[in-house]
């Protein structure tokens, strides 16, 4: 268990001494291995008691810089006095991601397996931008790239990449919808052309709008279309929107739907915003980036039907595939178009000794430089299998709808959205006040209690929820998606914001 006293003593033979480091220039390997070992219990240790740590750190803004900070340290300190600082400062001071009381925006969380596949690319310090600078990392990629295209049930057609984070992935999948509007704007700019259009719902993540401001499309150009009564983007009023914006002189270029929205998890209707897209020959984006790894459970496909008209898709399994973050997956159809909106070879990149036949990732991404995730993910894909993903992914999906059984069943709340995937979308409603939802001053009062009730929780560190405002109203979201959180996390949940509503709503419910 967490004891950074202990731990301070234990790290202490592992001091390294000046004399060591001046005639290395680091870690001697002995001193090294010592470190390694050390620091491997500090995470064990940490992951075993980490449902101990109140999830959200009891620190103040600036509290830690204070007592860290002051001048560079211009002298070598020994590793025990930094090992301890870590031990004392930062293992306490993070948000507790690793929680399985952890229930906010989504859970990002790392396996065992991930975090040993993250030391081993850190050990190789691998970057694989081309393949011959990491040719392993480079295949490995390419391997799981596809493991995880079959796993989720795509057709082969779909090939991919690795990006760090879904905003990434975005801005790819609409540097792919620029280019193919334009022509070649990745060569010319977007000159003095019609402008462009990309159309979301207003339910879409922030990325999709700083993407097209990356881009040159700008906040503009993305039409926000209305949505239905689950928060669903309407077909019919897309179509509507496409035809006023080409009469107004705009040039559509592309589509984002997403299946599994940041606020309440609603679902786009894929196949019938791939109709469009055909029709109007649009460049249709996926963003599954939290929901998509369910679609590795063949019941679950049902949510994403059409997705494999799309011309290119993000998942995120470093959202809830248990991957350490960062781990983005880009899937395309038309990785010719992906690397002909963001490929750019300069001589110094270029190999002549015919060891240059593997791919070179580099051209498939915005950038140079890039972490070879393919290592962990194959480690973590052949650790689990899919079968072990599934398994996970489908208790969180029951844990979820258990939970919402249990509001639907309490007088006091009530569920406010369907729950397609593992995030529950609710307020507490003491029962005095049903029916009178719609009179300001009782909308008000809900509004104030569940914001009262989410604070009040995430200042005890016994849970940590987020929320989201919505048909204004104030939505309290509890997303399972963590794997060390079991039935009983979830129940103390719910338990505790039971408890807490009824405190502040003076016992009476
Ligand atoms: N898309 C959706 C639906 C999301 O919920 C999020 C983040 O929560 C993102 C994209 C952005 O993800 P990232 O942080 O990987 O850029």
């Amino acid at each position: 268990m967490h004891d950074p006293e202990n731990e301070a003593t234990t790290n202490t033979s592992h001091a390294l001494d000046d004399a060591q480091r001046t005639a290395s220039g680091d870690m001697p390997p002995t001193e090294l291995r010592a470190a390694l070992h050390a620091a491997a219990d500090t995470v064990a240790d940490y992951l075993e008691g980490v449902e101990d740590y109140a999830v959200l750190p009891p620190l103040k803004p600036g509290e830690l810089a204070a007592r860290l900070g002051g001048p560079p340290p211009e002298e070598p300190e020994p590793l025990a006095r930094i090992m301890r600082d870590v031990s004392a400062e930062v293992v306490p001071n993070v948000t507790h991601w690793q929680s399985p009381h952890n229930f906010a925006y989504f859970t990002s969380n790392a396996s065992g397996i991930g975090i040993v596949g993250e030391l081993i690319s850190s050990g190789l310090n691998a970057n694989a931008f081309i393949w011959r600078v990491s040719p392993a990392g480079t295949e490995l990629e390419g391997i799981t790239v596809d493991w995880l295209r079959q796993g989720l049930g795509l057709p082969d057609a779909f090939d991919g990449v690795f990006n760090d984070t879904a905003s990434i992935s975005t801005l790819s999948g609409l540097a792919c919808a620029r280019q193919q509007a334009t022509g070649d704007a990745a060569q010319t700019g977007l000159g003095e052309a019609a402008p462009l259009r990309v159309y979301i719902s207003g339910q879409a993540h922030s990325s999709v709008e700083r993407a097209a401001m990356i881009l040159g499309i700008g906040r503009d150009g993305v039409r926000k279309v209305d949505v239905d009564d689950q928060l669903a983007m309407r077909p019919d009023a897309l179509r509507a929107a496409i035809a006023e914006d080409r009469a107004a002189g705009w040039r559509p270029a592309g589509i984002v739907a997403t299946v599994g929205t940041t606020s309440t998890t609603a679902i786009d209707p894929v196949d019938t915003i791939a109709d469009v897209a055909e029709e109007e020959r649009l460049w249709l984006h996926v963003d599954a980036a939290y929901a998509g790894p369910t679609a590795l459970i063949p019941q679950m496909r049902r949510y994403f039907r059409g997705w494999e008209r799309a011309d290119s898709i993000v998942v995120n399994p470093h959202k809830w595939m248990f991957t350490p973050f960062d781990c983005s997956l880009l899937l395309t159809r038309r990785m010719e178009t992906l690397r002909d909106a963001l490929s750019l070879v300069p001589e110094y990149l270029r190999t002549y000794d015919g060891k240059n036949a593997g791919r070179d990732y580099s051209e498939y991404v915005p950038q140079l430089g890039r972490k070879a995730r393919g290592i962990k993910m194959w480690m973590q894909l052949r650790y689990f299998g899919l079968s072990g993903l599934r398994a996970r992914l489908q208790q969180h999906v029951d844990l979820a709808h258990e939970l919402a059984g249990w509001i639907e069943a309490d007088p006091d709340a009530e569920v406010l959205f369907p729950v397609p995937f593992a995030t529950v979308c609710f307020r507490m409603r003491p029962r005095r006040y049903a029916g009178r939802e719609g009179e300001p001053v009782v909308a008000e009062a809900l509004d104030a209690l569940n914001e009262a009730a989410m604070n009040r929780l995430n200042d005890s560190g016994r849970v940590f929820l987020s929320h989201t405002r919505v048909k204004d109203m104030f939505v309290l979201r509890l997303a399972v998606g963590n794997i060390r959180t079991e039935r009983r996390h979830v129940e103390q949940a719910w338990q505790a914001i039971r408890a807490a509503t009824r405190e502040l709503d003076g016992g009476t419910t």
